[in-house]
């Protein structure tokens, strides 16, 4: 058996995982991550795309930041469309001044794991039947098969930032866990392609046919994604018939001016709301969508995991550093606070902006006049910016 000793064993090297071990390797704290797919499988993954003002004030104090200033779009607003209409949500106007950035996760993703080549931090790759021991004990520890040996990983802590379908969340014992879950009856089929965007902002539209948003990865790469029944298959989709549909939910200003071309990568991802309370399991943290899943209507998946990032590292600095144990229990409590919130907005601008088959006809107008209400009023339009742009991140004292 290979054994290791480390301070702070990272299950998973998505952006959670990386994130945090950037943190803590840049602090002095020792960590070694281990990820079940090779290093090509996770950095192609395409996901998230929208980084809230925190996330990229974290990631510029892990020093991953360079790509992201340089080639990154600073987006002061997005547009709201409501069948014909047209609405700007002027973030940066009603926020004091904030404002997002457009970077894909994918190359948020390549600077971490850059990062942390560069640093010399280990990370094993294809790390197989992870599992977490003694999470309840002092002396915690993981245990794997790689190149087909057995690996031990000795630690003080362990960091669950496994995704959903993680190991770490799944071997807390189920009496311990409160499961908190809504699965929406759509997915976003979504497609990622070659051309200019149709405007230079985010454009989330609401028509009776169903929601479609159009998003970007840079000035000319666009992710268009329209809303279809759970049951759809991905193969009854030709690029035709996708474009054809996203126009016929744009205004008609918009739909004229689309460039349409081949698509480069075509999927479709269910939508959920997910939390688990607590967060965490003795000596073992649940970071980011091993804790919770949002769907990504209100941009909230990634900005999330960056959150629990940040409360996570700065614990456990001062938990390492300081001796501060007392913080430890806090965890939990501290990002549920902000989790909550975020699928809150999360699952209002779902309801808000998706087509229900099975809502009623009354149920129908009261959401359209609810959205209406809100960008009509400039504290409804105020509310949507403060979320979006996304809530503070409390400090730990
Ligand atoms: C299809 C899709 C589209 C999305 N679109 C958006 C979006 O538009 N906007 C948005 O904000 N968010 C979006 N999200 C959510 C966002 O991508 C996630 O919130 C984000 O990836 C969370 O990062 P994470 O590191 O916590 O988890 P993940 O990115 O899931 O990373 C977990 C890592 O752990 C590894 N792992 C899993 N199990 C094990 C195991 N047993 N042993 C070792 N390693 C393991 C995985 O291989 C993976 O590398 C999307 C998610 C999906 C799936």
């Amino acid at each position: 058996m290979k054994i290791l000793k480390t301070q702070v064993a990272i299950i998973g090297a998505g952006p959670s995982g990386l994130l945090l071990g950037q943190l803590l390797h840049n602090a002095g704290i020792a960590t070694v991550i281990v990820e079940r797919q090779t290093p090509d499988y996770v950095q192609q993954r395409i996901r998230a795309g929208v980084l809230e003002q925190g996330m990229v004030d974290l990631l510029r104090q892990a020093g991953v930041s360079q790509r992201m200033d340089a080639e990154g779009l600073v987006h002061g607003g997005f547009q709201l469309a409501l069948g014909e209409r047209q609405v700007h949500i002027d973030l940066h106007a009603l926020t004091g001044g904030k404002t997002v950035m457009i970077y894909g996760q994918t190359e948020v993703t390549r600077d971490l794991m850059i990062a942390r080549q560069n640093a010399g931090a280990t990370t094993l790759y294809e790390a197989h039947n992870v599992v977490p021991h003694g999470m309840k004990s002092d002396e915690p520890f993981l245990t794997f098969e790689k190149d087909g040996e057995t690996w031990r990983v000795d630690c003080d802590y362990i960091a669950g930032c496994d995704g959903f379908h993680g190991v770490a969340r799944q071997s807390i014992p189920a009496d311990s866990l409160k499961v908190f879950e809504r699965v929406y009856p759509f997915g976003w089929l979504g497609i990622l392609a070659d051309t200019p965007p149709v405007h230079e902002e985010l454009v989330y539209a609401r028509h009776a046919r169903g929601f479609a948003l159009c998003s970007m990865r840079s000035p000319t790469r666009t992710r268009y994604y329209v809303q279809v029944p759970t049951e759809e298959k991905v193969e009854d989709w030709s690029d035709q018939r996708f474009w054809d549909e996203l126009k016929a939910r744009l205004p008609s200003a918009l739909a004229e001016r689309l460039v349409t071309g081949p698509s480069i990568e075509k999927s479709i991802a269910p939508l959920r709301s997910f939390v688990v309370e607590p967060m965490q399991y003795g000596r073992m943290f649940l970071v980011g969508d091993a804790a919770h899943i949002v769907p990504p209507t209100g941009a909230k998946g990634l900005n999330l995991a960056a959150s629990d990032v940040s409360t996570l590292f700065n614990i456990l600095l001062k938990v390492l550093r300081d001796g501060r144990t007392d913080l430890l229990e806090k965890y939990s409590e501290i990002c549920l606070r902000r989790v909550w919130k975020a699928e809150r907005f999360s699952w209002w601008m779902t309801s808000m902006l998706h087509t229900f088959e099975d809502s009623d006809a009354f149920s129908q107008r009261i959401s359209e006049s609810e959205l209406e209400y809100f960008v009509d009023s400039e504290a409804g339009r105020k509310t949507i910016a403060e979320n979006y742009v996304g809530l503070p991140y409390e400090a730990i004292e």
